[in-house]
């Protein structure tokens, strides 16, 4: 099973966030970073953010609980 997430450390930025965002899907995940675009780094909630964001998501393997 994978995890998907999105670090915002690797998209500098002018406050130097370091938030790293995950959720199970892609699309949990960017709902929770169109969230958090709009409230930490003033952006606006349109289709080319959350294009944007999506090729933003990256994907990591999560050791199967023993
Ligand atoms: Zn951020």
């Amino acid at each position: 099973m994978e995890r998907k997430y999105i670090d915002c450390r690797e998209y500098p930025s002018e406050m130097n966030c370091t938030v790293m965002l995950s959720a199970d899907s892609d699309d949990e995940l960017l709902e929770a970073a169109v969230q958090h675009a709009i409230a930490v780094h003033g952006e606006k909630d349109t289709p080319g953010l959350r294009t944007e964001i999506r090729k933003m998501i990256k994907s990591m393997p999560v050791a199967k609980a023993a």
